[in-house]
């Protein structure tokens, strides 16, 4: 179990700014931009190479989530979304989560 399944069962406190039957957004503890939302599935998965094929439905209404959630959080000028997967991709907590960031331009390449 990580701190994201705490954050899910509410037992550590998060700023929630949205939830549904499948996901939970709340925002990153460590901001990286002016919006910084992670978007995680309340069923355990460790990253994306670990999902199922019958995965696939969830992390579809997930993606419709960020696209509702990045409305509601005023991003309409663009922002980015990213899963970091294993330690070569940065990934520091073992589940599966998408990073919403936006409200300022934002680099390319990432680091
Ligand atoms: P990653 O490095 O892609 O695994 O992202 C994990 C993210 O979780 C980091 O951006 C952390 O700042 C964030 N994080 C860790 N603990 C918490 C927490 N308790 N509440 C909110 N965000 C957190």
């Amino acid at each position: 179990m990580t701190i994201f399944t705490k954050i899910i069962r509410k037992e550590i406190p998060a700023d929630i700014v949205y939830e549904d039957e499948d996901c939970l957004a709340f925002r990153d503890i460590s901001p990286q931009a002016p919006v910084h939302v992670l978007v995680i599935p309340k069923k355990e998965i460790k990253s994306i190479a670990d999902l199922a094929p019958e995965d696939g439905p969830l992390v579809g209404r997930m993606m419709l989530a960020i696209q509702k959630l990045a409305a509601e959080l005023g991003l309409e000028p663009g922002y980015r979304v990213v899963t970091n997967i294993g330690p070569d991709g940065g990934q520091s907590v073992d589940h599966l989560h998408f990073h919403i960031l936006g409200g300022r331009q934002l680099g390319w390449p990432p680091g």
